[in-house]
């Protein structure tokens, strides 16, 4: 029972946002003439309906959070059916704010199947720079365009449930855990970091050079070759243990890079509490 109102307090969540993001998207369509959820490059992949998945599927992520539900085969399904309401929402909306230059409602003359094999089939797509090329009406590739956006809007609601499964749970409680703290340092090379990273734990969680070297400012000009370490402070909000997990990123000079292998989470034995020191 508890499982299933949680469910459905997820679902709900997803459902709320996914409505708001279809409002929005034909709000923005019908006040600039702009389709975000139709937007591709090159023709067929379809950006802007993984943006507009994305912005629907956010529901789900703070919903399983504040419900502590784990992402499974459920949320999937759930995120399936919702995101083929929504793309049809946003068809639905469009078909009846559309008004006729005439000023009458598109509605009025036709049916929304009508509408909608109409919109599919007569769209022009077009391709090339500034787009000149005009590839005529869709016809029937106009269903596989609207194949290709469902997929897209999938694909956003799917990268918030890897988002999600990547968050860190607390294994007794079977809670995620709720972030208590954050330090941000950076090294300026490897010598640095690991004189850092690898003497922290080499003290006692509880003494005071443990303390102290949370506590320090570890702070270098990002270039080439610097790390930046990411130290959050996690609870449980059951239990109240503790853990503190680490990131590690290096600068390539572009952009930042993850170093998976240096990602570590370590629990804090029990009673132990660094609020004070992270607050510090
Ligand atoms: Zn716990």
């Amino acid at each position: 029972m508890k499982s299933f109102i949680t469910s459905s307090g997820v679902a709900l969540c997803g459902l709320v946002t996914s409505v708001l993001t279809a409002v929005g998207v034909v709000l923005v369509q019908n006040l600039t003439g702009f389709n975000l959820f139709t937007l591709s490059f090159w023709v067929v992949l379809p950006v802007g309906a993984f943006l507009v998945g994305f912005a629907a599927a956010s529901g789900y992520f703070f919903g399983s959070l504040y419900f502590h539900k784990k992402p499974g085969l459920l949320l999937l399904l759930q995120m399936v059916l919702i995101a083929a309401f929504t793309q049809l929402l946003i068809y639905y909306m469009e078909y009846s704010t559309l008004i006729l230059d005439d000023g009458t409602k598109a509605s009025e003359y036709i049916a929304f199947g009508q509408y909608l094999d109409l919109s599919l089939t007569k769209a022009h797509y077009r391709i090339g720079r500034s787009a000149q090329h005009d590839m005529g009406e869709a016809g029937s590739f106009g269903y596989w365009m609207a194949f290709f956006q469902f997929i897209g809007f999938m694909l956003g609601g799917v990268s918030v449930y890897v988002f999600l499964s990547g968050r860190p749970i607390c294994q007794a409680c079977d809670k995620y855990f709720r972030p208590l703290g954050k330090k941000i340092k950076s090294f300026g090379s490897t010598d640095d970091l690991a004189a850092y990273y690898d003497v922290l734990y080499t003290h006692p969680v509880v003494s005071e050079p443990f303390s102290q070297m949370i506590r320090s400012e570890y702070k270098v000009k990002t270039e080439k070759g610097s790390f930046n370490l990411t130290e959050t402070l996690h609870g449980c909000p059951q239990c109240k243990a503790q853990m503190i997990e680490h990131s590690v990123q290096v600068f390539n000079g572009q952009d930042w890079k993850d170093i998976d292998q240096l990602k570590r989470q370590v629990s804090m034995p029990e009673t132990v509490n660094l609020v004070s020191v992270f607050k510090a």
